[in-house]
Formats: C-alpha cells, sequence, structure tokens
C-alpha cells in the first residue's frame, strides 16, 4: 500500500494508472476508521481495479469549531486497517497542502442545502463541495463511494457532479450498524458507555416510526411519536426528526403523493451530535 501526501504526487501516479486502463475507486474519509468505512473499502476493491482512500479531517465542514479540535485522529490505525482491507493507495495530504490558503469559492446548493443537516450546520456542505471536489480533481477516480449515513452528503455531491460533469460514478452504501442498531460512526468513540447503550434509541425510534407510517398511522403523529420518545432522556436530545422525499429532501406534506420517503433524525447524545436515517418507500 502506497501512503501519498503530496498532490504532485497522487495526480501523476492517477494518471499513469489510467493510461495502463485501471480504473479507481474513490472512498474520501475523515479517518478514526471502522467497518462502515471498510464496507466502501470493500466494494470499491471488487469494482474497481485500483482502490485509493483518503485519509483528511476537512477543517472547512466544521461549523463548530470544538467539535473539529475533539474529531477523533487515530492515523496509525487507520493506515493498518486501510491496509489490511486492501486498499492500494492512501491519499494523506496536510491542510496545507489542500488549503494552502482560505478558500473564496462559495458553493450554494439551492433547496438541497435549505433542510436537514444544511439548516442545523451552516456552512458545512460548503466544505464538503470544496474538499470532495479538490480529492476528484487529485484522484480522478471512475466512481467514488459515500455512505448512505450521510444521506443529504450524497444528495449534494450527486447535484455537483451533474451540473459541473464531473463524469464520476457515484455509489451509495449502506449504512453498517453496532449491534444494538448505532449507526456505525467516528464519533461514537467519545460516547460513555453509558451513552453508546442510551444511543440505541436513534435507530430504535426510526425502527418505530417506519412500522407506524406502513401501518397507515398519519405524518404528524408518527413525528409526534418519536419526539415523544425522546423526552426526559437525561443524556439525549433530539435536534430533529423528519420525514422527507427521498429525492428532495423536503418535508413531505399530506398533499405530496411522495412514495420514496427518508426519515432522518439528529441528536446529541452526551453533547455529541450523531445522525441516522432511513429509507422507506410505501408503495
Ligand atoms: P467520514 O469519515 O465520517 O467522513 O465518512 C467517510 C465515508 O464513510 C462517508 O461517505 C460516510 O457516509 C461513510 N460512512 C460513515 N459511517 C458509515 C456507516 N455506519 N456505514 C456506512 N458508511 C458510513
Amino acid at each position: 500500500m502506497e501512503v501519498i501526501k503530496y498532490i504532485s504526487e497522487m495526480r501523476p501516479l492517477s494518471r499513469k494508472l489510467k493510461a495502463e486502463g485501471k480504473s479507481i475507486g474513490l472512498i474520501p474519509t475523515m479517518g478514526a476508521l471502522h467497518k462502515g468505512h471498510l464496507s466502501l473499502v470493500e466494494t470499491s476493491i471488487r469494482e474497481s481495479d485500483i482502490t485509493i482512500a483518503t485519509l483528511f479531517v476537512n477543517p472547512t465542514q466544521f461549523n463548530n469549531h470544538e467539535d473539529f479540535e475533539n474529531y477523533p485522529v487515530s492515523t496509525d490505525e487507520d493506515l493498518e486497517m486501510f491496509r489490511s482491507a486492501g486498499v492500494d493507495i492512501v491519499f494523506a495530504p496536510s491542510k496545507d497542502e489542500m488549503y494552502p490558503a482560505e478558500p473564496t469559492i462559495k458553493i450554494h446548493y439551492g433547496p438541497l442545502q435549505e433542510v436537514l443537516e444544511g439548516k442545523y450546520r451552516p456552512g458545512h456542505f460548503n466544505g464538503v463541495g470544496l474538499v470532495v471536489s479538490k480529492l476528484f480533481n487529485i484522484c480522478e477516480p471512475d466512481r467514488a463511494y459515500f455512505g448512505q449515513k450521510d444521506l443529504q452528503q450524497f444528495m449534494i455531491i450527486k447535484q455537483l457532479a451533474e451540473e459541473l460533469k464531473f463524469g464520476i460514478t457515484l455509489r451509495l452504501m449502506p449504512i453498517i450498524r453496532e449491534e444494538n442498531g448505532l449507526a456505525m460512526s467516528s464519533r461514537n468513540r467519545r460516547l460513555s458507555p453509558s451513552g453508546y447503550s442510551q444511543a440505541a434509541l436513534i435507530y430504535q425510534s426510526l425502527v418505530k416510526a417506519e412500522h407506524a407510517l406502513k401501518s397507515g398511522m398519519i405524518l404528524e403523529e408518527t413525528v409526534a411519536m418519536v419526539e415523544d420518545l425522546f423526552h426526559n432522556q437525561e443524556d439525549i436530545e433530539l435536534e430533529y426528526f423528519e420525514i422527507v422525499d427521498m429525492q428532495s429532501l423536503r418535508p413531505i406534506t399530506h398533499s405530496d403523493n411522495s412514495n420514496e420517503l427518508a426519515l432522518c433524525i439528529a441528536c446529541y447524545v452526551e453533547g455529541i451530535r450523531l445522525i441516522d436515517n432511513t429509507l422507506l418507500n410505501l408503495r
């Protein structure tokens, strides 16, 4: 496995591999790896000749400085995990390599950035779009793999790739969960054992909401039921639970005849922000 820190080495290597007729799969990550990341790696290895994983905690996507400062870093373990998973190349640039100067470009995604995470984390998707565009330009992959856990991130990147004609196939991969149902996340490392078990409520509430909707419960009641589950929870605070259209991510109403829904949730557990979602087809 090659570990590359510089753009001046990464781009020529990608171009050389492609000139040799090899297809490239890219998995952007911020490290602190878990099985969710590795599931993306496994799929890329199956589908592409060369798998490039990136390791970069992107400062521009953190709207909260404390969250950035506390983001777990475990580079040596991450490199070992990538190596044993069969990654060919890790691109792990420094902050100065990626952002030699304050970025001036601002990306506006229209309605897609006004909802869910976009509403609660202003500036977050601007940073995501900047870093993903840079990684696409530097690594020039054929395919790129993203997790459904960050559903809105995927939709945003899809829109960016379509509008700017990146010519990269984007793949959305299922959410990998802990045994108690909690969606795997680098941030879970910061939970205490009690926080970890209480956080199981996040996925449990999604499952309950899904069953309720399937058995005909109306939207408002379902939302109220989930909000109720979080009342009087000591260490969990619900930020939002929304039932949205899977494509536009806009909240659905009675008059919509959307059948493809996404149930999206964000919570603070012991002060740590966690998100999850589930997709539901009511047809
Ligand atoms: P991150 O390192 O958190 O930026 O995540 C890197 C990629 O892994 C993103 O595309 C995430 O959506 C994806 N990912 C994170 N958690 C999971 C999970 N539990 N299951 C599947 N993919 C995930």
